[in-house]
């Protein structure tokens, strides 16, 4: 897998250093042997305290023709998830982009510049 430092934009010296995990998931995280840094690549949920599956769910609902009571609803009982209609809302916002509304399928793409900053907060030591 050739993963790019989002610092150096380099791909060369960069490989696989164990996994972060949070709420929603397990995720790569890499190192880049250039910068001396590691990084967590943005796969369009970054920061999301819900697994993208039910995000995912959420805005396909959404764009079936559910309205927001509905989506929140089917999530509550089928996901046991405790998330709001604004949250629903929120997620269509910011992520019915990334998803293909023909299929209600996942596709990341990373877009815009990436924040250094923002790569580290939430990276846990080891
Ligand atoms: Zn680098």
């Amino acid at each position: 897998m050739a993963q790019k430092c989002p610092k150096c934009k380099e791909s060369k010296h960069v490989w696989c250093k164990g996994w972060r995990y949070n709420a929603s998931g397990k995720k790569q995280m890499f190192w880049c042997n250039s910068c001396k840094k590691r990084f967590t690549p943005d796969d369009g949920f970054w920061k999301m305290k819900h697994r993208p599956e039910i995000v995912t769910e959420a805005c396909s609902s959404y764009k079936r023709g559910m309205s927001l009571k509905h989506v929140k609803d089917h999530l509550s009982d089928y996901r046991e998830t405790d998330i709001s209609r604004v949250t629903v809302l929120n997620w269509v916002r910011k992520y019915s982009k990334l998803l293909e509304s023909s299929t209600g399928k996942l596709t990341p793409k990373i877009k815009g510049p990436l924040h250094n900053d923002e790569f580290f907060i939430h990276v846990k030591k080891n």
